[in-house]
């Protein structure tokens, strides 16, 4: 299959037609490039699994273009997290609630609840609408590889596995949506991501608890089940700038080729040494840090990333990272 890639209303029109006739193209948001398909369709919906070479025990969220849309795909809406819909929709805000029927079995890995996000990427929301139906889709990774955060991110892995990527430029906010289950009492965060908790208990007034322990049958959130955002080389978080200095050094004694991410303040700390800057302030590196592992895999066969903090945005993105290096940290 050859595998186009189409910018702006070309792109869109031509995605469109697909989705409707029951394949898959890849599309641009505001977190990551997608894997689209009719989510009422679950034959299309099973190609998306086999795009990615994904398990199917992994649910995809649901996408729409109008957040109006929501009580078409679930039911029984809680009220008092309708300022979440309000304060964070369209957005990087995925929310887990209660599935109607007409969304198949396929989509939830067989759950009664359904992830719902309204991207506010605009090529996206016009790409869905022309679609005319909810966008099941999952990341337009091959399943255990980084996110992409480009049009050529895609490429490189789903070359020949589909028929078209819509180029929408780089995605904006880089990393996945945050996940977060308002089915029970309490809303529970299962994945983070730049809404963060902080950012949720200050709309809703309540606590948020984050996701602990215990494994579900189907994963609620990557990452628990299944190894995620792995680059095709080592990876390791490093303590501080000194402590990533001392492994860059210690791995070019061992012969390797090294390389160090970092946000740009600490540039004049690494002169001669091989880096990528990740840019200033937590919304810049959270941008830059998909992008960065791509391209540390491809130029070095040794990424040091330093740890870019526990607060915040930060800490979604070292959620990303710490993935990457599997826990690995000097
Ligand atoms: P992806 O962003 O491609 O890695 O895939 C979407 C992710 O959204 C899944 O792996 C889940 O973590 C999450 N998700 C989607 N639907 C649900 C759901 N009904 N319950 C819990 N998590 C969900
Ligand atoms: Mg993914």
């Amino acid at each position: 299959m050859k595998t186009e890639i189409l910018s702006g209303k070309e792109g869109i029109i031509k995605g469109a037609a697909i989705v409707r006739a029951g394949g898959v193209v890849a599309f641009p948001t505001e977190t990551v490039y997608g894997l689209a398909a009719n989510a009422y369709n679950p034959d299309a919906v099973r190609a998306v699994f086999a795009a990615k070479g994904r398990p199917m025990d992994n649910p995809l969220i649901v996408h729409l273009s109008d957040k109006r849309d929501i009580p078409q795909v679930t039911r029984g809406f809680d009220r008092k997290y309708e300022a979440l819909i309000n304060a964070f929709m369209p957005g990087p805000l995925t929310l887990v609630m209660p599935r109607k029927e007409n969304i198949p079995d396929e989509v939830t890995a067989g759950l009664n609840t359904v992830g719902v996000r309204v991207p506010s990427n605009k090529t996206a929301s016009e790409f869905i609408a022309a679609c005319g139906v909810p966008i099941a889709a999952p990341s337009a990774n091959l399943s255990t590889r980084i996110s992409p955060t480009t049009a050529m991110h895609v490429y490189e892995d789903m070359k020949g596995r589909i028929p078209l990527i819509i180029d929408g430029g780089e995605c904006n906010v880089g990393i996945e949506s945050t996940v977060l289950d308002i089915t029970g009492d309490v809303p529970v965060v299962l994945r983070p991501g730049a809404v963060t908790a902080e950012m949720i208990a200050a709309v809703l007034g309540a606590d948020v608890k984050s996701h602990t322990g215990k494994v579900l049958a189907a994963a609620p959130a990557p990452g628990m089940k299944y190894k995620h955002y792995a680059p095709s080389c080592e990876c390791v978080v490093a303590e501080n700038i000194a402590s990533a200095i001392n492994c860059y050094e210690r791995q070019k004694e061992e012969g390797k080729d090294p390389i160090i991410l970092c946000r740009r303040e600490h540039l004049p700390q690494l002169i001669g040494k091989r880096c990528i800057d990740l840019g200033e302030g937590d919304a810049e590196v959270c941008r830059n840090v998909y992008s960065a592992l791509h391209r540390g895999e491809k130029i070095a066969d040794f990424i040091i990333c330093e740890d870019l903090g526990a607060s915040g945005v930060a800490a979604s993105v070292m959620n990303r990272v710490n993935k990457a290096a599997g826990g690995k940290r000097v």
